[in-house]
């Protein structure tokens, strides 16, 4: 059993040691939090080790009644692995806690890719990470594309791809952040970072974006033009996307009309915290104009990057060689696909 810390225990954190708790080849031993909030309490009553974060604030969770086991130091003493799923920029700080205690280390997609030398998508670039110290699972935008863009490329031959992404303004248990009634393209300046983050994945992609933010906290929303070295047929290029378990197909006659409807479908599937791991294509919308492929995505902000953490677990650890066994395995766990 491989055994998995996790740092920061918010959006991410959470999900990544659900989804870790929920495989048979690895354990979670702890998270750490840096606040006694009602995330830390529902953390051990989950079953999961609370170490805190900031060892100076071991006394805010006695002051609160909450038991913690020890330090993140304590924590990282315990596993093989760390996934730091701190707020943006902060994985990068913590990277020479995790160098000294010899631990290795998956970084979120708010770090750059220079934090691993490695970014991972586990459809693209699984055999890279077997056996690294440190890689980069990338955003959940990023993921989305990936997710997209290679098997496309590896059917027909992608000679560029240009995509504008609707992002949802913040998440939903978040108060601080807007915008709450304005339509925000972010940035104003083209491109948005979200081609040049799928180049650290896939180098050889042609690939420009343009992003806007909207007062929504559902989903993110692609529309993607994509143009290949030859044109295929809508259904080829649906037959490629639907063998694909992470990506789910939606359609409109289902009155899977929006973001609102795919996040109710997820309701009502029973999914944990109404998670949709996978891309969800408008089937509808999938089409050939003038020889350049056309579609929508809706994608889960929130759970997206899920699953791939945990294949990426299993790469760095030698736990599995193959990134289709991997995905298998993690998917069936998950109750994904
Ligand atoms: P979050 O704010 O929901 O959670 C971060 C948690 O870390 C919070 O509980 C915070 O209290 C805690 N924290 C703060 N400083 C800490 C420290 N020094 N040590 C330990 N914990 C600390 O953030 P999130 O949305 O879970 O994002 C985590 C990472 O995942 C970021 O890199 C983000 O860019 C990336 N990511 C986020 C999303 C998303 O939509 N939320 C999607 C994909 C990737």
């Amino acid at each position: 059993m491989i055994k998995v810390a996790i740092n920061g225990y918010g959006t991410i954190g959470k999900r990544i040691a659900d989804a870790v708790k929920a495989q048979d080849d690895m354990e979670v031993v702890g998270v750490a939090k840096t606040r006694p909030n009602f995330e830390a309490k529902l953390a051990i009553e989950r079953g999961y080790d609370l170490y805190a974060a900031i060892p100076e604030k071991c006394d805010d969770f006695e002051m609160a009644g909450i038991d913690i086991v020890g330090t993140i130091y304590d924590m990282l003493g315990e596993a093989d692995i760390v996934v730091d799923c701190t707020p943006e920029g902060m994985g990068a700080k913590n990277k020479p806690m995790y160098e000294e205690a010899e631990i290795k280390a998956i970084f979120e997609g708010g770090e750059k890719h220079d934090v691993a030398g490695f970014s991972f998508n586990a459809e693209c670039n699984y055999a890279g990470a077997i056996g690294r110290d440190f890689v980069r699972v990338v955003s959940c935008n990023t993921t989305g594309l990936c997710r997209v863009i290679h098997p496309l490329n590896e059917a027909f031959g992608i000679k560029k791809v240009r995509a504008v992404l609707v992002r949802r303004a913040t998440d939903p248990g978040d108060v601080k952040k807007g915008p709450i009634n304005a339509i925000m393209p972010d940035p104003v300046k083209l491109p948005s970072h979200h081609g040049p983050d799928v180049n650290t994945v896939l180098p050889e992609i042609d690939i420009t974006t343009m992003a806007i933010k909207v007062s929504t906290t559902l989903m993110h929303l692609h529309t993607l033009n994509i143009v290949f070295d030859s044109i295929p047929a809508v259904d080829d290029v649906k037959a490629v996307l639907q063998k694909r378990p992470r990506i789910r197909f939606v359609s409109a006659a289902d009155g899977l009309t929006s973001t609102a409807s795919i996040i109710e479908m997820g309701r009502d599937m029973g999914r944990p915290r109404y998670d949709v791991w996978e891309n969800c294509i408008w089937e509808d919308s999938i089409d050939v104009e003038g020889g350049e492929l056309y579609f929508f995505q809706a994608i889960h902000q929130e759970s997206t990057v899920i699953p791939e953490n945990v294949d990426a677990i299993r790469a760095m650890t030698n736990l599995e060689k193959s990134a289709e066994k991997s995905m298998q395995k993690t998917n069936t766990a998950m109750g994904l696909g």
